[in-house]
């Protein structure tokens, strides 16, 4: 929900006012531009608690006492909280939370968002037109071939299922993104680096599909979605991994080069020794000893701090509802005419490769095969 919808709906709740800057001293002032926006965490805050069921109102000094909603009544065991977000009152009200982030109260409330993944409903909006003219050839080249008038068929809506997601590497070079993986029935049909699907216009609501998904068909895309972005991320820690290979190798050769000589100093130190009092021999090769054993520690130290970790966080979950046709489209040479069909993505405007005709493989290209038409492994 946007802030302005929340204020159209007259529960004074969220307020995007700047917190009243400290008088004095210096310091406090200093202080206070230190912490991030103000009103934006406050707005940030108001949003997650209304969305989530509580009521937000305004109490004494910009505080805000909350009712909670019977989930967070649970998890929290109290029924209203009181919010301070003045980071420059010295003492809080009995039960009161002071509200910033990374606060115990701010952990907190990031500790409960995170808990489920949100969910949205939302129709892919159709372009017009929904095919580019030259059809199918927009995508697939011919040779020795020509192609007859595209012939786009009707369009209807199907379920797809979008899943996003933050993977985070920790170890080597620590890293986070933004993942989107959008399914289909059969499958996955597009995975993306970033927040949001390109390229398309959409509204909330999922207008063209009004049969509910049943609970076994939920647990099959949410299946289907983790075997996928496992995949994905198997895919990912192996381009991280020879992202960082040279430089956690570098690291170990300046240990390895280092400790190679000090373990060569102390033996031959200790070879001077011996020829001059032969008692210190014990000592002086339990010197190197110790050595090698501290090389050995570090050498893991450096591996272990390398080694990638990663983890993938489902946090929103966007069910859509959208628009695809068929596209038919002759291929012709002389007096032989061959039919192809493409499935269009009508909120891109795009047609996917057609089938093959020999072997049913995504043809990028299309040529004569034995009085046929075929892609270039069949021709
Ligand atoms: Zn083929």
């Amino acid at each position: 929900m946007s802030p302005a919808a929340t204020a159209r709906r007259g529960r004074r709740t969220v307020t995007n006012a700047p917190v009243a800057m400290p008088v004095s001293p210096e310091g406090a002032r200093e202080e206070a531009a230190l912490l991030p926006d103000a009103g934006a965490w406050r707005a940030f805050i108001g949003r997650w608690l209304e969305n989530t069921g509580c009521q937000v109102g305004e109490a004494a000094r910009g505080d805000w006492e909350v009712s909670l909603s019977p989930a967070l009544q649970r998890r929290w065991r109290r029924q209203r909280v009181r919010l301070v977000f003045d980071p420059q009152r010295a003492t809080l009200p009995r039960g009161a939370w002071f509200m910033a982030p990374g606060s115990a109260a701010g952990r907190k409330v990031l500790d409960a968002a995170r808990e489920e993944a949100l969910v949205t409903r939302r129709t892919a909006l159709p372009r017009v037109p929904g095919a580019p003219a030259e059809g199918i050839a927009a995508v697939c080249r011919v040779r020795g071939l020509s192609w007859g008038p595209a012939r786009l068929g009707p369009v209807s809506y199907e379920r797809r299922i979008a899943f996003h997601a933050v993977v985070t590497l920790w170890g080597g070079l620590p890293a986070q993104e933004s993942w989107v993986l959008l399914l289909g029935s059969e499958g996955p049909i597009e995975s993306v680096r970033g927040s949001e699907l390109p390229e398309m216009r959409s509204r909330e609501g999922l207008y063209q599909i009004s049969e509910e998904l049943e609970p076994e068909d939920r647990s099959r895309w949410a299946d289907a979605a983790r075997h996928h972005l496992d995949e994905l991320l198997a895919e990912r820690e192996r381009e991280w991994e020879h992202a960082i290979a040279k430089l956690r190798d570098d690291e170990l050769a300046r240990l390895s080069a280092f400790f190679a000589a000090r373990v060569e100093e102390e033996e031959e130190r200790s070879r001077r020794r011996t020829t001059t009092n032969g008692d210190e021999h014990e000592m002086e090769g339990g010197d190197a000893t110790s050595l090698k054993l501290e090389w050995e520690r570090r050498s893991a130290e450096v591996r272990q701090r390398w080694s990638l970790r990663t983890e993938i966080r489902i946090w929103g979950i966007e069910e859509w509802a959208w628009p695809v046709a068929e596209l038919e489209q002759e291929l012709r040479a002389g007096a032989m005419h061959v039919r192809l069909t493409s499935r269009v993505d009508v909120a891109r405007g795009l047609p996917a490769l057609p089938a093959c005709p020999g072997c049913g493989a995504p043809a990028e290209m299309l040529v004569r095969a034995r009085g046929s038409v075929g892609c270039v492994r069949c021709a």
